[in-house]
């Protein structure tokens, strides 16, 4: 069987004291090419370029570098859970007529916070937050983002005719996109469930959209444990749907936990499978609802 080429890179995490960065390992599909870029994506301005074996390993680079390989492996990694659950290739809007070029992204534009351009055909991202950290540092801004743009590639009409409710669907969707991809990582879950004691249920980086961007450097932007009533504001008309799949992950634990106690072996492959099949569902039954409620 052949085997599948894959790049080493990491992505950042804010490390347990809620203030330092830590890096953890991801595998990439493919051989990334210097920048980092591939067919799908370009992070602009930037030449970082891979080690003699191919890798990007976070003691080789500065602070800027090291934000270039970890918004590309957000970036990647999402596109990678997208399509191993459609079953289908994602291509960008502007390849379908006939314009050439990867996505860009774009790192440290002062205009914005966080944002999708379909015209400017990339990821704008700057500063948020009191503190005004850079976006591209957190995994679940690049992600989300990244869904933004795959959203509008495998559905192009999706806005046509929105409501308020289409807007809370995509927002909604694009969160658990960036929470799906981080908790399949083989190292992130087992660190989540390390750091927690085994309770998902309590506070965490998982449960945290963009940790760290609000004034408790503990809180994330939004949190799934948490169901928020703001009328006219779609991600919180959406918090129910983000809240729902996070309780999936919390139970699968749970129930893998209890199967541990009983006699089951090898806790963390046993709940990667079962997870998988959910995540796979959860996106599938999404996308399948995209078309009908725009
Ligand atoms: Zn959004």
């Amino acid at each position: 069987m052949a085997v599948m080429e894959s790049t080493k890179m990491f992505i950042h995490l804010l490390a347990a004291d809620g203030k330092d960065l830590e890096f953890v390992p991801v595998q990439v599909p493919g051989k990334v090419k210097a920048g980092p870029k591939c067919d799908y994506i370009i992070i602009s301005r930037s030449e970082v370029a891979p080690d003699a074996d191919g890798n990007f390993l976070p003691e080789n680079f500065n602070e800027r570098e090291r934000d270039a390989i970890h918004t590309y492996a957000a970036a990647r990694l999402t596109i990678t859970l997208w399509e191993q659950a459609i079953q289908q290739k994602i291509i960008w809007p502007w390849l379908q007529e006939g314009l050439p070029g990867p996505m860009k992204i774009e790192r440290y534009n002062e205009l914005v916070d966080a944002a999708y351009y379909q015209r400017f055909r990339s990821i704008e991202l700057g500063t948020t937050g009191p503190s005004l950290k850079f976006t591209c540092r957190s995994f679940d801004i690049v992600s989300h983002e990244t869904t933004h743009a795959i959203i509008r590639a495998i559905n192009p009409r999706v806005y046509d005719d929105a409501t308020l409710e289409t807007y809370a669907c995509v927002e909604a969707l694009c969160d658990i996109s960036a929470f799906l991809t981080l908790a399949f990582q083989p190292a992130i879950l087992d660190l989540a469930i390390h750091r927690t004691n085994g309770d998902l249920s309590a506070k965490n980086f998982l449960s945290e959209f963009a940790e760290g961007y609000s004034k408790d450097p503990c809180d994330g932007i939004r949190s799934a444990l948490v169901i928020r009533n703001i009328p006219d504001d779609p991600c919180a008309i959406g918090s129910p749907l983000i809240k729902l799949v996070y309780e999936l992950l919390v139970q699968l634990v749970q129930d893998s936990q209890k199967s541990a106690q009983d006699g089951v072996r090898n806790l963390s492959t046993k709940l990667f499978g079962l997870a998988a099949k959910s995540r796979d569902f959860q996106l599938n039954t999404f996308y399948r609802a995209l078309p009908k409620i725009s």
